[in-house]
């Protein structure tokens, strides 16, 4: 006992630095890194031929 359950950070876009409750994996090709980027950034980075979705990032976890 003892934790708190305290709400994660906002996680920062790796591209543009937007912090955001909702932040989404992906990838621009398959030997590029994971990413997290902001809703903007994925727009964006769907216009990639090898564009991969890895998931979505929420700070509120549902349990
Ligand atoms: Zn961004």
């Amino acid at each position: 006992m003892g934790k708190k359950s305290r709400l994660k950070p906002p996680k920062q876009c790796n591209d543009c630095g937007v912090e955001a409750d909702t932040q989404f994996r992906v990838r621009q090709s398959e030997t590029d890194e994971w990413r997290i980027v902001c809703k903007a950034c994925q727009t964006l980075a769907k216009n990639n031929d090898d564009y991969m979705y890895g998931g979505t990032w929420k700070r509120k976890k549902r349990n």
